[in-house]
């Protein structure tokens, strides 16, 4: 594998130099008051990047799944009913943790390719008048099928069935480049991860609960410990952990935030926007299928795309990394081998888009795949050409 090429996974993305030197730190002391200097900007910024004026962010050594854990055992209780739709492997991962966690999960089975079914959510909100359901699960953005779901759809779901269940938002690959309105949207947690959106290594979990998340702390009979927000708030309160922090990760997310909020949160989903259209050309001009069914699902941050009938797509990912040393994503669970997915979120231009395009187009024509070589890059710099002129005259 080589280093020099960028990834083409979603997640852990390619780190900006900037912020991979923010991450490597000489040893700080973690109680001594420089590290507040860290600790309280990030946590700030993260606020930003989530549009909330009203949350409380939380930042765990660990990774979105921490996140999750965070989420349901701070706010839930053991037998507590959960509303949640598997339409992939990680909305599905959510749902086996619940299970796990001694909750009763209601699922709703949505085809791998579509949204969130958020009328379906609707009806069964209705029906449960003795709002027996404690938290509705939301999958943001489905990394295993390149779905995203509308979230304020699954918010509005809530208000017309007047249920007061929490809303859990798993954003892991949909914060920090996909638009996303904790506040508006009405979400009670967020979580997310370093490693996506914000461009770092992984090891961070990134939690953020609304003043009524915070509200159901005190009352959530789940047993947590390393993850219980309440010794964390208490620790923040002193620019302080209950135990050792990750410090370069946090410095490295402070300055992730600030790049990102310099960019401009509506320039950073605007280029990849861009970015993902341009993919979606190549894969049109190659003749293939994504896995999302229709556009108003298709997701910005990665593109997973079927392969003909009796190919394993899993193949795609192992030649590229074996022949080019270049990384695409498998297809997960119940599409394994029928996907290979283009994750193109976080640290990414056009023309490094360009080169993870002309790679998979040699790696197909390598397998026998009927590729003619240079059409979907042709059809991806015809787009960008269009675009990037677009938006540096509205720069302008
Ligand atoms: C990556 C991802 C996760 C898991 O995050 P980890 O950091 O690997 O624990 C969860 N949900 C979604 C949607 C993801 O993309």
């Amino acid at each position: 594998m080589s280093f020099q090429n960028p990834v083409f996974i979603p997640g852990p993305t390619n780190m900006p130099e900037h912020l991979r030197r923010a991450c490597d730190m000489p040893t700080l002391d973690h109680r001594s008051p420089l590290f507040g200097q860290i600790l309280q900007p990030a946590l700030a910024g993260v606020k930003k990047v989530l549009k909330s004026e009203t949350a409380q962010v939380f930042v765990f050594p660990s990774t979105g799944t921490g996140g999750w854990e965070t989420t349901i055992t701070n706010c839930l209780s053991p037998g507590d009913r959960i509303l949640a739709a598997r339409n992939g492997m990680f909305s599905h991962r959510w749902i086996d943790m619940c299970q796990r966690h001694g909750l009763k999960v209601e699922v709703v089975e949505a085809p791998w390719g579509t949204g969130l079914p958020a009328d379906r959510y609707e009806e069964i909100l209705a029906k449960d008048t003795g709002h027996e359901i404690k938290a509705v699960l939301a999958t943001h953005n489905e990394t295993a099928t390149g779905v995203k779901s509308d979230i304020a759809a699954v918010r509005r779901a809530l208000n017309t069935a007047k249920h007061p269940a929490l809303l859990f938002v798993d954003g892991v690959s949909s914060i920090a480049s996909m638009d996303f309105r904790m506040d508006e949207w009405g979400v009670d947690a967020a979580v997310t991860g370093s490693q996506k959106g914000f461009m770092l290594p992984p090891g961070l979990a990134i939690v953020a609960l609304s003043p009524k998340a915070q509200a159901s702390v005190e009352t959530a009979k789940l047993p947590r410990n390393f993850f219980d927000v309440r010794d964390m708030m208490k620790a923040y309160a002193n620019n302080a952990y209950p135990y050792t922090p990750a410090v370069g990760l946090l410095n490295g997310l402070k300055q992730s935030c600030d790049m990102l909020l310099a960019e401009g949160l509506e320039n950073v989903f605007a280029r990849h926007h861009r970015i993902a259209e341009g993919v979606r050309a190549a894969v049109r001009a190659w003749g293939l299928e994504l896995c999302a069914e229709t556009p108003d699902v298709y997701s910005d941050s990665v593109s997973a795309i079927r392969t003909p009938e009796g190919f394993n797509a899993t193949d795609i990912v192992t030649h590229a990394a074996g022949k080019y040393g270049v990384a695409f994503g498998v297809g997960l669970g119940e599409v394994a081998g029928k996907v290979f997915r283009i994750g193109h979120l976080g640290s990414l231009t056009d023309v490094m888009t360009l080169s993870g395009l002309a790679t998979a187009e040699m790696v197909m024509a390598d397998l026998g795949l009927p590729i003619q070589l240079g059409s979907g890059v042709a059809a991806a710099q015809d787009y960008y050409r269009s675009e990037t002129a677009l938006s540096a005259k509205e720069a302008a």
